[in-house]
Protein backbone atom coordinates (compact mmCIF):
# COMPACT_ATOMS: atom_id res chain seq x y z
CA UNK A 1 0.00 0.00 0.00
CA UNK A 2 2.22 2.79 1.14
CA UNK A 3 5.26 1.62 -1.18
CA UNK A 4 2.81 2.10 -3.77
CA UNK A 5 1.13 5.45 -3.10
CA UNK A 6 4.75 6.76 -2.54
CA UNK A 7 6.13 5.52 -5.44
CA UNK A 8 3.16 6.97 -7.54
CA UNK A 9 3.33 10.20 -6.14
CA UNK A 10 7.06 10.34 -6.96
CA UNK A 11 5.73 9.68 -10.85
CA UNK A 12 6.05 5.74 -11.00
CA UNK A 13 3.52 4.01 -13.11
CA UNK A 14 2.33 1.40 -10.27
CA UNK A 15 0.15 -1.74 -10.72
CA UNK A 16 -0.88 -3.75 -7.39
CA UNK A 17 -1.60 -7.42 -7.80
CA UNK A 18 -3.54 -8.67 -4.79
CA UNK A 19 -5.89 -11.72 -4.51
CA UNK A 20 -7.28 -11.06 -1.35
CA UNK A 21 -8.41 -8.16 0.48
CA UNK A 22 -6.72 -4.91 0.81
CA UNK A 23 -5.31 -3.77 3.90
CA UNK A 24 -2.69 -6.77 4.41
CA UNK A 25 -2.31 -9.24 7.48
CA UNK A 26 -2.51 -6.07 9.78
CA UNK A 27 -6.31 -4.93 8.98
CA UNK A 28 -7.33 -8.08 8.28
CA UNK A 29 -6.81 -10.63 11.00
CA UNK A 30 -3.64 -8.84 12.68
CA UNK A 31 -3.87 -5.26 14.46
CA UNK A 32 -6.75 -3.62 13.83
CA UNK A 33 -9.13 -6.54 14.65
CA UNK A 34 -7.04 -7.51 17.41
CA UNK A 35 -7.10 -4.01 19.53
CA UNK A 36 -11.31 -4.40 18.73
CA UNK A 37 -11.29 -7.33 20.26
CA UNK A 38 -9.04 -6.14 22.98
CA UNK A 39 -11.00 -3.26 23.82
CA UNK A 40 -14.03 -5.51 24.02
CA UNK A 41 -12.31 -7.72 26.58
CA UNK A 42 -11.30 -5.00 28.63
CA UNK A 43 -14.84 -3.64 29.52
CA UNK A 44 -15.10 -6.99 31.83
CA UNK A 45 -12.98 -5.48 34.27
CA UNK A 46 -13.66 -1.53 33.87
CA UNK A 47 -17.39 -2.80 34.86
CA UNK A 48 -15.80 -3.78 38.00
CA UNK A 49 -13.60 -0.73 38.62
CA UNK A 50 -16.79 1.22 37.76
CA UNK A 51 -18.62 -0.04 41.08
CA UNK A 52 -15.62 1.40 43.46
CA UNK A 53 -16.49 4.83 41.47
CA UNK A 54 -20.24 4.39 42.57
CA UNK A 55 -21.72 2.90 39.45
CA UNK A 56 -24.07 0.31 40.09
CA UNK A 57 -24.40 -1.70 36.67
CA UNK A 58 -27.21 -4.57 35.86
CA UNK A 59 -25.26 -7.58 35.29
CA UNK A 60 -23.33 -7.30 32.22
CA UNK A 61 -24.00 -9.23 29.11
CA UNK A 62 -21.59 -9.98 26.26
CA UNK A 63 -22.34 -10.97 22.76
CA UNK A 64 -19.84 -12.45 20.63
CA UNK A 65 -21.70 -11.84 17.45
CA UNK A 66 -22.45 -8.75 17.96
CA UNK A 67 -18.59 -7.69 18.25
CA UNK A 68 -17.77 -9.80 15.00
CA UNK A 69 -20.47 -8.21 12.69
CA UNK A 70 -19.34 -4.83 14.11
CA UNK A 71 -15.52 -5.82 13.68
CA UNK A 72 -16.62 -7.39 9.84
CA UNK A 73 -18.15 -3.84 9.07
CA UNK A 74 -15.21 -1.70 10.26
CA UNK A 75 -12.40 -4.11 8.23
CA UNK A 76 -15.29 -3.44 5.30
CA UNK A 77 -15.09 -0.14 5.29
CA UNK A 78 -11.09 -0.16 5.91
CA UNK A 79 -10.88 -2.65 2.65
CA UNK A 80 -12.32 -0.09 0.55
CA UNK A 81 -10.52 3.00 1.96
CA UNK A 82 -7.35 1.59 1.06
CA UNK A 83 -8.61 0.23 -2.51
CA UNK A 84 -9.55 3.73 -2.93
CA UNK A 85 -6.15 4.98 -1.56
CA UNK A 86 -4.55 3.18 -4.03
CA UNK A 87 -6.97 3.95 -6.67
CA UNK A 88 -6.61 7.66 -6.34
CA UNK A 89 -2.97 7.53 -5.99
CA UNK A 90 -2.92 6.21 -9.89
CA UNK A 91 -2.48 2.75 -9.06
CA UNK A 92 -3.43 -0.09 -11.43
CA UNK A 93 -5.55 -2.39 -9.36
CA UNK A 94 -5.22 -6.28 -10.36
CA UNK A 95 -7.49 -8.33 -8.36
CA UNK A 96 -5.30 -11.51 -9.13
CA UNK A 97 -2.85 -13.59 -7.52
CA UNK A 98 0.70 -12.38 -9.13
CA UNK A 99 3.48 -15.10 -9.81
CA UNK A 100 7.15 -13.72 -11.06
CA UNK A 101 8.20 -14.92 -14.45
CA UNK A 102 11.58 -13.52 -14.64
CA UNK A 103 13.51 -10.37 -13.09
CA UNK A 104 10.79 -7.71 -15.27
CA UNK A 105 8.09 -9.90 -15.83
CA UNK A 106 4.79 -10.63 -13.33
CA UNK A 107 1.87 -12.86 -14.52
CA UNK A 108 -1.61 -11.97 -12.85
CA UNK A 109 -4.95 -13.17 -13.70
CA UNK A 110 -3.43 -14.83 -16.85
CA UNK A 111 -1.31 -11.67 -18.62
CA UNK A 112 1.57 -10.86 -18.44
CA UNK A 113 3.35 -7.26 -17.14
CA UNK A 114 6.77 -6.40 -17.85
CA UNK A 115 8.07 -3.90 -15.50
CA UNK A 116 10.86 -1.75 -14.51
CA UNK A 117 10.76 -2.96 -10.65
CA UNK A 118 9.10 -5.43 -8.34
CA UNK A 119 7.93 -5.23 -5.62
CA UNK A 120 7.16 -8.34 -2.88
CA UNK A 121 5.41 -7.39 -0.23
CA UNK A 122 3.55 -10.56 0.41
CA UNK A 123 3.61 -10.68 4.43
CA UNK A 124 3.37 -13.81 6.57
CA UNK A 125 1.62 -16.63 7.93
CA UNK A 126 0.70 -18.22 10.58
CA UNK A 127 3.19 -21.57 11.30
CA UNK A 128 1.91 -24.41 13.30
CA UNK A 129 4.54 -27.11 14.88
CA UNK A 130 4.18 -30.83 12.83
CA UNK A 131 2.31 -32.49 16.03
CA UNK A 132 -0.01 -35.19 16.05
CA UNK A 133 -3.63 -33.52 15.82
CA UNK A 134 -2.55 -30.05 14.61
CA UNK A 135 -5.47 -29.95 11.99
CA UNK A 136 -7.54 -30.19 15.51
CA UNK A 137 -6.13 -26.50 16.17
CA UNK A 138 -6.57 -23.49 14.68
CA UNK A 139 -4.70 -19.60 14.58
CA UNK A 140 -4.98 -16.58 14.65
CA UNK A 141 -6.33 -16.32 11.08
CA UNK A 142 -9.30 -18.27 12.19
CA UNK A 143 -9.80 -16.69 15.59
CA UNK A 144 -11.36 -13.75 13.99
CA UNK A 145 -14.15 -15.67 12.58
CA UNK A 146 -15.18 -17.89 15.61
CA UNK A 147 -18.75 -18.55 14.82
CA UNK A 148 -18.90 -19.05 18.93
CA UNK A 149 -16.36 -18.85 21.80
CA UNK A 150 -15.31 -21.62 23.36
CA UNK A 151 -16.14 -22.40 26.64
CA UNK A 152 -12.07 -23.44 27.52
CA UNK A 153 -9.37 -22.38 24.98
CA UNK A 154 -5.83 -23.45 25.15
CA UNK A 155 -3.00 -20.72 23.59
CA UNK A 156 -0.15 -21.99 22.56
CA UNK A 157 2.95 -19.91 22.59
CA UNK A 158 4.77 -17.31 24.59
CA UNK A 159 5.00 -14.21 22.15
CA UNK A 160 2.83 -11.05 20.71
CA UNK A 161 -0.35 -12.93 19.55
CA UNK A 162 -0.16 -15.60 22.23
CA UNK A 163 -0.44 -12.73 25.18
CA UNK A 164 -2.96 -10.78 23.20
CA UNK A 165 -5.48 -13.59 22.43
CA UNK A 166 -4.58 -15.17 26.07
CA UNK A 167 -5.78 -11.90 27.38
CA UNK A 168 -8.73 -11.72 24.84
CA UNK A 169 -10.21 -14.57 25.65
CA UNK A 170 -9.93 -14.12 29.21
CA UNK A 171 -11.37 -11.20 29.03
CA UNK A 172 -14.22 -12.04 27.20
CA UNK A 173 -14.86 -15.09 29.63
CA UNK A 174 -13.28 -18.05 28.06
CA UNK A 175 -11.30 -19.97 30.55
CA UNK A 176 -8.07 -19.41 29.04
CA UNK A 177 -4.49 -21.63 29.55
CA UNK A 178 -1.36 -20.24 27.67
CA UNK A 179 1.17 -22.73 26.93
CA UNK A 180 4.69 -21.52 26.73
CA UNK A 181 7.64 -24.17 25.80
CA UNK A 182 10.19 -21.63 27.34
CA UNK A 183 10.78 -20.42 31.11
CA UNK A 184 9.61 -17.05 30.48
CA UNK A 185 7.69 -15.29 28.04
CA UNK A 186 8.22 -12.51 25.72
CA UNK A 187 11.67 -14.33 24.61
CA UNK A 188 13.74 -11.56 23.20
CA UNK A 189 12.32 -8.71 25.37
CA UNK A 190 13.72 -7.25 28.73
CA UNK A 191 13.27 -10.23 31.26
CA UNK A 192 11.37 -8.27 34.08
CA UNK A 193 9.07 -8.13 31.33
CA UNK A 194 8.63 -11.44 30.78
CA UNK A 195 8.55 -12.42 33.91
CA UNK A 196 6.51 -9.29 35.27
CA UNK A 197 3.61 -9.89 32.80
CA UNK A 198 3.28 -13.67 33.62
CA UNK A 199 2.36 -12.66 36.75
CA UNK A 200 0.03 -9.46 35.85
CA UNK A 201 -1.80 -11.86 33.59
CA UNK A 202 -2.00 -14.88 36.09
CA UNK A 203 -3.75 -12.31 38.35
CA UNK A 204 -6.62 -11.99 36.09
CA UNK A 205 -7.18 -15.03 35.25
CA UNK A 206 -5.22 -16.05 33.11
CA UNK A 207 -3.87 -20.06 33.68
CA UNK A 208 0.13 -19.52 32.29
CA UNK A 209 1.75 -23.18 32.07
CA UNK A 210 5.89 -22.56 31.12
CA UNK A 211 8.33 -25.45 30.28
CA UNK A 212 5.13 -26.99 29.00
CA UNK A 213 4.12 -27.92 25.30
CA UNK A 214 1.72 -29.94 23.48
CA UNK A 215 3.06 -33.23 22.42
CA UNK A 216 -0.11 -34.57 20.85
CA UNK A 217 -4.02 -33.03 20.19
CA UNK A 218 -7.01 -35.64 19.68
CA UNK A 219 -10.66 -35.21 18.79
CA UNK A 220 -12.27 -33.02 21.72
CA UNK A 221 -9.95 -31.36 22.10
CA UNK A 222 -8.03 -33.95 23.96
CA UNK A 223 -4.25 -32.12 24.88
CA UNK A 224 -1.28 -34.18 25.61
CA UNK A 225 1.47 -32.16 27.12
CA UNK A 226 5.00 -33.47 26.16
CA UNK A 227 5.75 -33.95 30.18
CA UNK A 228 2.88 -36.34 29.88
CA UNK A 229 0.13 -34.05 31.43
CA UNK A 230 -3.47 -33.72 29.72
CA UNK A 231 -5.82 -30.99 29.53
CA UNK A 232 -9.35 -30.98 27.96
CA UNK A 233 -10.46 -27.76 26.42
CA UNK A 234 -13.02 -26.75 23.81
CA UNK A 235 -9.97 -24.70 21.15
CA UNK A 236 -6.59 -24.67 20.61
CA UNK A 237 -4.72 -22.07 19.19
CA UNK A 238 -1.29 -22.25 17.86
CA UNK A 239 0.55 -18.47 17.90
CA UNK A 240 3.91 -20.15 17.42
CA UNK A 241 5.02 -17.88 14.85
CA UNK A 242 4.87 -16.97 11.51
CA UNK A 243 6.39 -17.83 7.85
CA UNK A 244 7.17 -15.45 5.11
CA UNK A 245 4.89 -15.84 2.45
CA UNK A 246 6.81 -16.86 -0.60
CA UNK A 247 5.80 -20.32 -1.75
CA UNK A 248 4.27 -20.66 -5.45
CA UNK A 249 5.66 -17.06 -6.00
CA UNK A 250 8.03 -18.11 -8.51
CA UNK A 251 11.17 -16.07 -6.70
CA UNK A 252 13.75 -19.08 -7.25
CA UNK A 253 13.25 -19.42 -10.66
CA UNK A 254 13.50 -16.02 -10.95
CA UNK A 255 16.80 -16.03 -9.63
CA UNK A 256 16.22 -14.44 -6.09
CA UNK A 257 17.70 -15.86 -2.85
CA UNK A 258 15.24 -16.99 -0.23
CA UNK A 259 16.89 -18.56 3.16
CA UNK A 260 15.69 -21.65 4.01
CA UNK A 261 12.43 -21.27 5.46
CA UNK A 262 11.50 -19.13 2.52
CA UNK A 263 12.10 -15.79 4.07
CA UNK A 264 13.77 -13.29 0.91
CA UNK A 265 17.39 -12.05 1.77
CA UNK A 266 17.35 -8.37 1.07
CA UNK A 267 19.86 -5.70 1.71
CA UNK A 268 19.70 -2.91 3.97
CA UNK A 269 17.81 -0.79 0.70
CA UNK A 270 15.24 -4.08 0.81
CA UNK A 271 16.89 -4.80 -2.91
CA UNK A 272 16.98 -8.69 -3.54
CA UNK A 273 19.64 -10.85 -5.23
CA UNK A 274 18.35 -9.92 -8.46
CA UNK A 275 18.37 -5.85 -8.81
CA UNK A 276 15.56 -4.93 -10.31
CA UNK A 277 13.27 -7.63 -7.55
CA UNK A 278 12.65 -5.83 -4.26
CA UNK A 279 10.78 -7.23 -1.14
CA UNK A 280 9.60 -5.46 2.55
CA UNK A 281 7.68 -6.23 4.98
CA UNK A 282 7.31 -9.78 7.04
CA UNK A 283 8.33 -11.39 4.07
CA UNK A 284 11.70 -10.00 4.56
CA UNK A 285 11.03 -11.22 8.41
CA UNK A 286 13.63 -8.30 9.41
CA UNK A 287 11.57 -6.94 12.61
CA UNK A 288 7.84 -7.98 11.56
CA UNK A 289 5.91 -4.73 12.89
CA UNK A 290 3.35 -2.86 10.51
CA UNK A 291 5.16 0.59 10.93
CA UNK A 292 8.35 -1.42 9.85
CA UNK A 293 7.25 -2.58 6.83
CA UNK A 294 5.35 0.78 5.55
CA UNK A 295 8.70 2.81 6.84
CA UNK A 296 10.59 -0.27 4.53
CA UNK A 297 7.98 1.04 1.69
CA UNK A 298 8.91 4.55 1.86
CA UNK A 299 12.29 4.20 1.90
CA UNK A 300 12.34 2.11 -1.36
CA UNK A 301 10.20 4.22 -2.87
CA UNK A 302 12.72 7.33 -2.13
CA UNK A 303 15.40 5.37 -3.23
CA UNK A 304 14.04 3.92 -6.34
CA UNK A 305 11.89 6.99 -7.59
CA UNK A 306 13.35 10.27 -6.37
CA UNK A 307 17.03 9.04 -6.62
CA UNK A 308 17.83 9.45 -2.68
CA UNK A 309 19.24 6.03 -1.75
CA UNK A 310 17.80 5.49 1.49
CA UNK A 311 18.32 2.78 4.04
CA UNK A 312 16.23 1.20 6.63
CA UNK A 313 16.46 2.35 10.25
CA UNK A 314 15.76 -0.49 12.60
CA UNK A 315 17.13 1.08 15.33
CA UNK A 316 15.13 1.68 18.56
CA UNK A 317 11.65 0.77 16.93
CA UNK A 318 9.05 0.46 19.42
CA UNK A 319 6.64 -1.97 19.98
CA UNK A 320 3.69 -2.95 22.04
CA UNK A 321 2.28 -6.02 23.15
CA UNK A 322 -1.35 -5.68 23.63
CA UNK A 323 -1.94 -7.84 26.32
CA UNK A 324 -3.59 -7.21 29.40
CA UNK A 325 -2.07 -5.12 30.58
CA UNK A 326 -0.55 -4.16 27.77
CA UNK A 327 3.61 -4.56 27.20
CA UNK A 328 5.87 -1.72 25.90
CA UNK A 329 9.34 -1.18 24.59
CA UNK A 330 12.18 0.55 22.94
CA UNK A 331 15.05 0.13 22.60
CA UNK A 332 17.80 -2.43 24.43
CA UNK A 333 16.79 -4.90 27.19
CA UNK A 334 18.85 -4.97 30.29
CA UNK A 335 21.07 -7.73 29.29
CA UNK A 336 21.94 -7.06 25.37
CA UNK A 337 22.81 -3.46 27.51
CA UNK A 338 24.79 -4.71 29.56
CA UNK A 339 26.59 -7.10 27.13
CA UNK A 340 26.87 -3.89 24.62
CA UNK A 341 27.84 -1.34 26.89
CA UNK A 342 29.43 -3.08 29.71
CA UNK A 343 27.92 -0.62 32.48
CA UNK A 344 24.45 0.22 32.77
CA UNK A 345 22.68 2.13 35.33
CA UNK A 346 19.12 0.60 35.86
CA UNK A 347 16.21 2.51 37.03
CA UNK A 348 12.57 0.12 37.88
CA UNK A 349 9.15 1.72 39.60
CA UNK A 350 5.54 -0.48 40.32
CA UNK A 351 3.16 0.40 41.67
CA UNK A 352 -0.42 0.50 41.69
CA UNK A 353 -2.13 3.27 39.24
CA UNK A 354 -4.08 5.95 40.87
CA UNK A 355 -7.26 4.49 39.17
CA UNK A 356 -6.94 1.11 40.86
CA UNK A 357 -6.37 2.41 44.41
CA UNK A 358 -10.19 2.91 45.26
CA UNK A 359 -11.48 -0.81 44.30
CA UNK A 360 -8.18 -2.44 45.75
CA UNK A 361 -7.45 -3.78 42.08
CA UNK A 362 -4.51 -5.83 42.31
CA UNK A 363 -2.81 -4.60 38.44
CA UNK A 364 0.59 -3.09 38.99
CA UNK A 365 2.30 -0.92 36.42
CA UNK A 366 5.91 -1.38 36.11
CA UNK A 367 8.52 0.77 34.39
CA UNK A 368 12.24 0.41 34.08
CA UNK A 369 15.20 2.43 32.60
CA UNK A 370 18.03 1.20 31.06
CA UNK A 371 21.43 3.42 30.83
CA UNK A 372 24.67 3.36 29.27
CA UNK A 373 26.78 4.45 32.95
CA UNK A 374 29.39 6.11 30.45
CA UNK A 375 27.16 8.14 28.32
CA UNK A 376 24.69 8.39 30.36
CA UNK A 377 22.05 7.50 27.41
CA UNK A 378 18.54 6.10 28.25
CA UNK A 379 18.73 3.20 25.69
CA UNK A 380 16.20 1.16 27.04
CA UNK A 381 12.52 2.00 27.98
CA UNK A 382 9.63 -0.70 29.25
CA UNK A 383 6.68 -0.65 30.54
CA UNK A 384 3.76 -3.26 31.63
CA UNK A 385 0.26 -0.91 32.60
CA UNK A 386 -2.48 0.68 30.86
CA UNK A 387 -1.83 2.47 27.43
CA UNK A 388 2.11 1.58 27.74
CA UNK A 389 1.93 1.70 23.87
CA UNK A 390 0.63 4.96 24.05
CA UNK A 391 3.67 6.19 26.97
CA UNK A 392 6.15 4.36 25.03
CA UNK A 393 5.51 5.97 21.67
CA UNK A 394 6.14 9.23 23.10
CA UNK A 395 9.59 8.23 25.29
CA UNK A 396 10.95 6.52 22.51
CA UNK A 397 11.01 9.92 20.34
CA UNK A 398 13.70 10.65 23.38
CA UNK A 399 15.38 7.49 23.47
CA UNK A 400 15.40 7.64 19.66
CA UNK A 401 17.49 11.22 19.49
CA UNK A 402 19.38 9.71 22.38
CA UNK A 403 19.01 11.68 25.78
CA UNK A 404 20.69 11.66 28.90
CA UNK A 405 18.98 10.43 32.09
CA UNK A 406 19.50 13.85 32.49
CA UNK A 407 17.63 15.20 30.54
CA UNK A 408 14.53 12.61 31.22
CA UNK A 409 15.21 14.32 34.81
CA UNK A 410 14.99 17.69 33.54
CA UNK A 411 11.20 16.54 32.35
CA UNK A 412 8.87 17.42 34.35
CA UNK A 413 6.07 15.44 34.85
CA UNK A 414 2.49 15.22 34.37
CA UNK A 415 0.24 14.86 37.50
CA UNK A 416 -1.26 12.72 38.35
CA UNK A 417 -0.26 10.25 35.65
CA UNK A 418 1.56 6.63 35.38
CA UNK A 419 3.54 8.45 32.74
CA UNK A 420 5.43 11.01 35.20
CA UNK A 421 6.90 7.88 36.64
CA UNK A 422 9.38 8.12 33.49
CA UNK A 423 10.76 10.89 34.49
CA UNK A 424 11.07 10.92 38.01
CA UNK A 425 12.96 7.87 38.55
CA UNK A 426 15.88 8.95 40.80
CA UNK A 427 16.98 5.58 42.46
CA UNK A 428 19.19 3.27 40.69
CA UNK A 429 18.02 -0.47 40.98
CA UNK A 430 20.48 -2.52 42.96
CA UNK A 431 22.00 -5.02 40.39
P1 LIG B 1 6.43 -14.61 17.97
O1 LIG B 1 7.65 -14.90 17.21
O2 LIG B 1 6.28 -13.32 18.67
O3 LIG B 1 6.19 -15.74 19.05
C1 LIG B 1 6.14 -17.08 18.68
C2 LIG B 1 6.08 -17.90 19.95
O4 LIG B 1 5.83 -19.26 19.61
C3 LIG B 1 7.38 -17.86 20.73
O5 LIG B 1 7.05 -17.83 22.10
C4 LIG B 1 8.05 -19.17 20.35
O6 LIG B 1 8.84 -19.70 21.34
C5 LIG B 1 6.84 -20.07 20.17
N1 LIG B 1 7.10 -21.17 19.24
C6 LIG B 1 7.67 -21.11 18.02
N2 LIG B 1 7.73 -22.33 17.45
C7 LIG B 1 7.20 -23.18 18.35
C8 LIG B 1 7.00 -24.58 18.35
N3 LIG B 1 7.36 -25.34 17.32
N4 LIG B 1 6.43 -25.13 19.43
C9 LIG B 1 6.08 -24.36 20.50
N5 LIG B 1 6.26 -23.05 20.55
C10 LIG B 1 6.81 -22.45 19.49
O7 LIG B 1 5.25 -14.88 16.94
P2 LIG B 1 3.70 -14.53 16.97
O8 LIG B 1 3.05 -15.59 16.19
O9 LIG B 1 3.25 -14.25 18.33
O10 LIG B 1 3.67 -13.18 16.13
C11 LIG B 1 4.35 -13.10 14.89
C12 LIG B 1 4.98 -11.77 14.72
O11 LIG B 1 3.99 -10.84 14.34
C13 LIG B 1 5.58 -11.20 15.99
O12 LIG B 1 6.89 -11.62 16.23
C14 LIG B 1 5.53 -9.73 15.70
O13 LIG B 1 6.65 -9.41 14.95
C15 LIG B 1 4.25 -9.59 14.91
N6 LIG B 1 3.13 -9.17 15.77
C16 LIG B 1 3.13 -7.93 16.31
C17 LIG B 1 2.10 -7.51 17.11
C18 LIG B 1 2.15 -6.14 17.71
O14 LIG B 1 2.90 -5.30 17.24
N7 LIG B 1 1.36 -5.89 18.76
C19 LIG B 1 0.98 -8.37 17.41
C20 LIG B 1 1.07 -9.67 16.83
C21 LIG B 1 2.12 -10.04 16.03
P3 LIG B 1 10.38 -19.31 21.53
O15 LIG B 1 10.39 -17.91 22.07
O16 LIG B 1 10.85 -20.31 22.52
O17 LIG B 1 11.02 -19.43 20.20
Amino acid sequence: MRASRVAASYGARVAVAESGRFGGTCVNVGCIPKKLFSYAAHYREDFQVARSFGWTLGEPRFDWQTLLANKDREIARLNAVYEGLLAKAGAHILRARATVIDAHTVEAGGRRYTASHILVATGSWPQVPQIPGRELAITSNEAFFLEELPRRALVVGGGYVALEFASIFNGLGVEATLAYRGPRLLRGFDADLGERIAEEMRKKGVVIRLQSNPAKLEQGVKVTYEDGAVQQVDLVMFATGRRPNTAGLGLEAAGVRLAADGTVIVDDYSKTSVDSIHAIGDVTNRLNLTPVATAEGMCLARTLFRGEPTPVDHANVPTAVFSDPNVATVGLAEDVARARFGEVDVYKAAFRALKHTLGGHEERTFMKLVVDAASQRVVGAHMIGPDAGEIIQGVAIAVKLGATKAQFDATLGIHPTAAEEFVTMREKASP
